[in-house]
């Protein structure tokens, strides 16, 4: 089995695309990740996979709290913007706050947390967050699937 072919069985899982964010020493950095799933309700806890060479896996270690925003279907952009793919870097992206923590504007989903856990298994760190607050908007999701941006078919009642 080659790489190829692990890459892509794994875009065969239609997913919902996010972007992490989290400051440190007063900067926001933020991150495109389709790596995020709930782990428990009680206590609420979800997790993140990141890769071991992105920017983003020391800003996390050290703040100890990231946010997960769970992008709308207008926010392809935004996606993009986060993946380093958007050739365009005056593109203009809008935070807010929640929690005191830095969350992406219209999102359909802000989820805050403070950092729980971390195991590293290969050439990812997961990380667990324990979630403090939330925050949701309208709208319809922004999809990720066969490594390509998609949209569901039919508008979905919130
Ligand atoms: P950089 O590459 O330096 O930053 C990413 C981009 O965000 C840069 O263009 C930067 O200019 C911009 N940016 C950062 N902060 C700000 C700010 N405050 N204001 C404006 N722009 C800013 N990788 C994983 O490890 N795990 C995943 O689950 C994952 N899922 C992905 C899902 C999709 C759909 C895509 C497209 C990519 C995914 N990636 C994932 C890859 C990951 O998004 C990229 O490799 C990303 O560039 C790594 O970010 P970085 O932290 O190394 O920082």
């Amino acid at each position: 089995m080659d790489d190829r072919q692990f890459r892509t069985a794994m875009g065969k899982f239609a997913t919902g695309v996010t972007v992490i964010t989290t400051e440190h020493d007063g900067e926001v950095h933020g991150m495109t990740a389709n790596a995020f799933m709930s782990v428990s309700l009680d206590p609420k806890l979800i997790v993140i996979s990141i890769k071991e060479n992105a920017r983003m896996l020391p800003k996390i270690q050290e703040s100890k709290t990231f946010s997960v925003n769970i992008l709308s279907d207008q926010q392809e952009k935004v996606s993009m913007r986060f993946a380093g793919q958007l050739k365009d870097e005056s593109y203009e992206v809008a935070f807010e706050k929640l929690d005191n923590q830095p969350v992406i504007k219209d999102a359909l989903a802000q989820i805050t947390c403070e950092l729980a856990a971390e195991h590293v298994e290969g050439d990812h760190t997961l990380f667990i967050g324990r979630v403090t607050d939330i925050n949701l908007n309208e709208g319809n999701p922004l999809l990720f699937f066969n490594g390509r941006y998609s949209q569901i078919a039919q508008t979905v009642e919130a």
